[in-house]
């Protein structure tokens, strides 16, 4: 089994459908309600473990109801589960989600305990890191434990993706020793300038963050899919599979979940592209974030 590292966010979805979003001051009835895992970090390490690799997530949870939840589902996902640590001052990372009847939504995100993953946290994770195939970093965390992460990668040539969501700024001088950087449209707006539309945007937008020290861009476009760029002149656009979509939330995430796994395998990074198109088509086809990722045996269905 390959070994991925994940270090990142925990959050409770806390869902609940509403017929409108409720204006300043106003309580509206709404349901149904449903709760359950996600979190950007905790969704890619599931989509990586789903797809076969033996992952290590690194997070932080409170000393409740939420964090405990958290480790029963990770464990569930056979994942090692060492290294989410519990916070015992703050709470569980939460989001609270409302979506309308039109399907548009709108979350308000309380990092709580996995904002404040520290440098001790994660060095504790040394040896693991140092066994890894692959470490798998967001921007829903300190940054403190992003460039922590970055700089034992580093140390022991394990090579990193870098999906930077949600954007925040951070110290640029760590993209020299990210390999893969995977921002969808709005980041990489957010790190180009460049507004991103469709390939050729893309490609200008991917030439500029290759620039800044990153080994190979892949910029997620969405329903369109994939723009990828490592230095050659024109770049290459890898469409996504065709799909009857249901929910879009957490595509990014299983992207980035399949993308590792393939990398970890050893795959081209053509191939870990397609494959990681693969992974996030099928996410699209179900409601939820983490609850939504495929399994091995989907994907190898899917891909027959
Ligand atoms: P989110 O924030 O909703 O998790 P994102 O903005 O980070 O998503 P996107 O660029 O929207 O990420 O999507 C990531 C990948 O998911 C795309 O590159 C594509 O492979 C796949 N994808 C997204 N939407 C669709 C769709 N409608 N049909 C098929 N594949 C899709």
């Amino acid at each position: 089994m390959t070994k991925i590292v994940v270090v990142g966010s925990y959050v409770v979805d806390l869902m609940c459908r509403t017929p409108h979003f409720p204006k300043p001051g106003e309580t509206v009835l709404g349901g149904p309600f449903k709760m359950g895992p996600g979190g950007k970090g905790g969704n890619q390490a599931t989509a990586a473990a789903r797809c076969g690799a033996q992952v290590t997530f690194i997070t932080k949870v409170g000393q409740d109801i939420f964090g405990k939840e958290a480790l029963e589902h990770f464990q569930k996902e056979e994942m090692n589960t060492k290294f989410i640590k519990v916070d015992s001052e703050e709470p569980t990372g939460t989001a609270l989600i409302t979506v309308d009847k039109n399907g548009e939504n709108s979350i308000v995100v309380a990092l709580g305990a996995c904002g404040k993953i520290t440098e001790a946290d994660v060095m504790e994770a040394e040896e693991v890191i140092k066994d890894a195939n692959i470490v798998l970093l967001q921007l829903e965390t300190s940054i403190e434990a992003v460039v922590t992460s970055v700089k034992l990668a580093q140390k022991y040539n394990v090579p990193v993706i870098l999906n930077p969501a949600p954007y925040q700024e951070f110290p640029k001088e760590i993209l020299k020793y990210i390999s893969y950087i995977t921002p969808n449209e709005t980041e990489a707006f957010e790190l180009s300038g460049i507004e991103v539309k469709d390939p050729q945007t893309a490609l200008e937008a991917a030439k500029k963050i290759y620039h800044m020290g990153v080994q190979s861009v892949i910029i997620t476009m969405g329903g369109q899919g994939a723009f990828l760029y490592t230095g050659e002149k024109e770049g290459k656009f890898i469409p996504s599979y065709k799909v009857e979509a249901i929910d879009t939330t957490g595509a990014g995430d299983a992207f980035n979940g399949g993308l590792a796994y393939a990398l970890s395998k050893g795959n081209s990074i053509i191939e870990a592209v397609q494959f990681a198109n693969s992974v996030a088509a099928l996410s699209v086809t179900k409601i939820g974030t983490a609850p939504a990722m495929p399994y091995k045996e989907d994907i190898e269905n899917f891909l027959r």
